[in-house]
């Protein structure tokens, strides 16, 4: 077999899973360790081809992938291997450039630099900040803190709590003291804390529990007064900004000092590709930039591994350029608003059916709800052993609450509806 026979056959082999993704079971039913029994205890001495491998990941594998890829996938921020996005991956690898300095693979740079402008322009973001493509939110956060620090060492990092986990992680890794600030009826951020000690303060627009907004406006203006750095994390939520009517989300953000939105949640890219902007490179440049002999700057070049922690950088920005040119600016809007109103249809349903009720605002594709009288853990888990329909719950105020959080490309309103059904007769 040549490797064009292999490429035949790994493209056979996505082109049918992603045809048949929607037939299979969503969620894995195995217990721990039983992938792992079925894999040889050590390395074969010779070399297989790539055959047997696709062998093993459709009988030992496949029984225990949650399919993400599913069009019933609702689970924590469902999210989208879109086509554009797997045919990249692919040529990413083929290309295996180690996008460290620009000189290391010039078109590497100036392609991540270009997009990040283009992602800038589609959500309405000033331009002219400085943008960059890390693995994650969680990383771009250590990053953002890690700038924080160069302009206010040893103070205190603020954030809701609401607020994603990675940010008191990332608070902890850049050895800064995190603490939780109270949020009001409707989960978002009080403004109204002192900012006396705090080197940093972190708002989330679209929080991970019920994708509540903090007032990031009066944070800005409380923050610039104080000196204080403002990184925004919208993670998830920021991508509605496609849509000038959802672009409400963002307000506030042109004050804010750096901003992480994570095309690998909302924006149909395939893991991982977190966006990271800022308007103070000279702080992130500060916190990171080392030059050894054997890295030695291009005058006139910009070098992204003097912006972040890492050195090797993947080539992401490929597969974010092959997402924004295939979809296009219409159809990345076009979704989103899908998104949108099927989850306003599904809380609809919801809040019509005695019994049941909504819990917390739904701005944009996830809906908070539970059912009255029994256990929404146990709900969603019994929903999710149907092998329908994968869906997780959590806790809002004391309240055990489901969350079906829309984010496939692939979910259409049947979908949304056969849920509903498997929900209601889950118990
Ligand atoms: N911020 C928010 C609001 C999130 O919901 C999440 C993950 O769900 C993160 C940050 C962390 O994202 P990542 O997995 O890219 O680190």
């Amino acid at each position: 077999m040549t490797f064009r026979d292999d490429l035949d056959l790994a493209a056979d082999w996505a082109a049918a899973y992603i045809e048949r993704v929607g037939e299979l079971p969503v969620a894995a039913e195995v217990a721990p360790g039983a992938i792992r029994a079925r894999l040889p205890e050590s390395p074969p001495e010779r070399g297989e081809p790539f055959s047997a491998l696709l062998r093993d990941l459709d009988e030992v594998l496949l029984p225990g992938i949650s399919h993400w890829n599913h069009p019933r996938f609702f689970a924590w921020f469902s999210n989208t291997g879109s086509e554009p996005g797997v045919l990249a991956e692919l040529l990413v690898a083929a290309l295996n450039v180690n996008n460290m300095t620009w000189l290391a693979s010039p078109a590497a740079t100036e392609l991540e630099v270009t997009v990040m402008d283009w992602l800038a322009q589609l959500l309405g973001l000033p331009r002219g900040w400085h943008g960059q493509i890390e693995d994650t939110a969680s990383t771009a956060t250590v990053a953002a803190l890690a700038a924080a620090r160069t302009v206010r060492p040893g103070g205190v990092v603020y954030a809701s709590e609401q607020a994603n986990f990675s940010v008191e992680k990332a608070a902890r890794l850049v050895g800064l003291e995190f603490r939780k600030v109270e949020v009001d009826a409707e989960f978002r951020m009080r403004a109204d804390f002192p900012l006396a000690d705090a080197t940093a303060v972190v708002a989330t627009v679209g929080t991970t529990g019920t994708t509540s907004v903090d007032p990031v406006p009066e944070l800005a203006r409380r923050c610039e007064e104080a000196g204080v750095w403002l990184h925004v994390d919208a993670a998830y939520a920021g991508s509605a900004a496609v849509c000038p009517e959802l672009r409400w989300c963002l307000a506030g953000v042109e004050r804010a000092d750096s901003l992480v939105v994570n095309p690998h949640k909302w924006l149909f890219t395939p893991m991982d590709c977190s966006a990271l902007w800022t308007r103070r490179p000279e702080a992130f440049h500060e916190a990171f930039a080392l030059v050894p002999d054997y890295l030695a700057s291009t005058e006139g070049a910009i070098d992204l591994k003097d912006y972040g922690p890492a050195l090797g950088r993947r080539f992401r920005s490929l597969k974010l350029w092959a997402v924004l040119r295939w979809y296009g600016a219409e159809g990345l809007r076009e979704l989103i608003r899908e998104h949108v109103r099927l989850a306003q249809l599904f809380a609809s349903w919801v809040e019509a059916e005695p019994g049941w009720q909504v819990t917390a605002p739904h701005p944009f594709s996830t809906v908070c709800f539970r059912r009255e009288g029994c256990d929404n853990f146990e709900l969603a888990r019994a929903a999710t052993a149907t092998g329908e329909v994968f869906v997780a719950a959590t806790r809002l105020n004391g309240q055990d609450v489901i969350r079906l959080a829309i984010g496939n490309a692939r979910t259409t309103e049947d979908d949304i509806r056969r849920t509903w059904e498997v929900l209601q007769s889950a118990l």
